[in-house]
């Protein structure tokens, strides 16, 4: 199957109610046995069946099931939040004593967790570029984990996927990549050896910007040592499953960071559209992208401009060469910066990606208001940079709305 095929029928599974051709959601806490007998076999996973929405609920599995088929991955456990998907990954496969190695540009929302980290006797050590090079030079004998975000947000550094899965896998360690900015529309991490993918699926995957959510889908294919990862040793019959079981049956409901089926539902609409969107999306970002850099005093970072460090990377990596939909530009300063964000007509200020509509949001004191100066450096974030999310409009619309609002500003300089 394609992909615009596969999002629409992928994991699907003919037991819908009164033949809904969509999962129905299924808003319920607890599920109900005819004898105690019936859900003791259900508890002991002796029979399928759903038990309590924390742990399981049948719009939530319909919703992993697609995303499972998208990447190509075994299983998928969906989660509250992306936060919660990052942080239940983290909980699931690391103890006290461990070190993550991760690139530095990560999501601020992550880079704020890996801090708080520190307090369980985990270590996050980063490196500025995410090549096999860097990560050689700070690994240790109590490194457990590699992760790392395809494209970056937003400082949109791509990750040489394959590269980078090889030199984990030869130093015993699963890579873990946060996929939110890329989709498996443009790539499927799984696919050039990442061992788990993590979404915040609040973005691309719902598409619309009206549920918080996040998943984690993993290849069932990392050899775990049980010695190296005791948590994971309790769950040592499941072989290479060991991370997904735990993180289904362990951490999830003991953390509780569950989807509800309302968000199930409509990331299920959503996905449906997710090749159309991303496709017009990428294209309308490359559009305003070169259009804005040709404009003087504006510099534009997107990963399908030449000036872009891996250029020729994202044209091998991605579907069709297509970059993502995320751009940032520096502006010269922050009153500038902040001004353009103002006049823009359509664009809207807020504090999302992957939505619909084009968003706009000066980082450095929203996002990043809780990094450090070099986090920010690193993240690509500086004192005049805007960072835009571009939705589905006209790209004619966009960039005329864009450089309207740029050039206004310069033209108010001058005089
Ligand atoms: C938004 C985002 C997250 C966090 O996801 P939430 O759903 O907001 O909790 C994690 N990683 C990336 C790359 C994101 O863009």
């Amino acid at each position: 199957m394609g992909f615009n095929t596969d999002v629409l029928y992928a994991g699907r599974q003919e037991a819908a109610a009164q033949g809904a051709t969509i999962a129905p959601i299924v808003q319920s806490s607890a599920f109900a046995y005819r004898t105690m007998e019936d859900l003791e076999r259900v508890f002991a996973n002796r029979a399928p069946g759903f038990v309590y929405t924390r742990v399981g609920n049948p719009t939530v599995a319909a919703f992993e099931r697609r995303v499972a088929a998208l990447e190509h991955g075994f299983a998928a456990v969906a989660c509250a939040s992306g936060m919660a998907a990052v942080a239940q990954t983290f909980q699931t496969i690391l103890t006290a004593g461990d070190e993550v190695l991760a690139s530095a540009g990560l999501y601020g929302g992550t880079i704020q967790f890996n801090a708080l980290l520190r307090n369980l006797g985990i270590t996050v050590r980063y490196v500025p570029h995410f090549t096999p090079d860097e990560l050689e030079s700070l690994v240790t004998d109590r490194t457990r984990l590699v992760f790392g975000e395809v494209i970056s947000n937003p400082g949109l550094g791509v990750a040489d996927i394959r590269a980078v899965a090889e030199w984990s896998h030869a130093h015993g360690l699963p890579l873990v990549l946060d996929s939110t900015t890329a989709t498996p529309f443009l790539v499927r991490p799984l696919e050039l050896g990442a061992d788990i993918v993590i979404h915040s699926t609040s973005k691309y995957i719902n598409g619309s910007g009206n549920g918080v959510s996040g998943i984690v889908v993993d290849s069932g294919r990392f050899r775990w040592d049980f010695d190296r990862y005791p948590a994971l040793a309790p769950f040592r019959q499941f072989g290479p499953l060991a991370a997904h079981v735990r993180l289904r049956q362990d951490v999830m409901p003991c953390f509780g960071g569950c989807l509800a089926p309302f968000n199930a539902y409509l990331n299920l609409v959503g996905v449906e559209t997710l090749g159309l969107r991303m496709e017009r999306i990428c294209r309308n970002a490359s559009a305003l992208a070169h259009a804005l850099a040709a404009i003087p005093g504006v510099t534009v970072n997107h990963p399908s401009l030449d000036t872009h460090p891996q250029s020729a990377l994202v044209r091998c990596q991605f579907r069709d060469g297509l970059a993502g939909g995320i751009l940032t530009l520096r502006l010269g300063s922050r009153e500038r910066a902040l001004r353009t964000a103002e006049r823009l007509r359509y664009a809207t200020i807020a504090s999302n990606i992957g939505d619909v509509r084009t968003l706009v949001i000066y980082p450095a004191t929203t996002l990043f208001a809780h990094n450090t100066p070099e986090e920010c450096t690193a993240a690509g974030v500086f004192d005049d940079t805007l960072r835009v999310s571009v939705g589905i409009e006209d790209p004619e619309d966009l960039v005329q709305d864009f450089t309207t609002a740029i050039e206004t500003d310069t033209k108010g300089e001058q005089q």
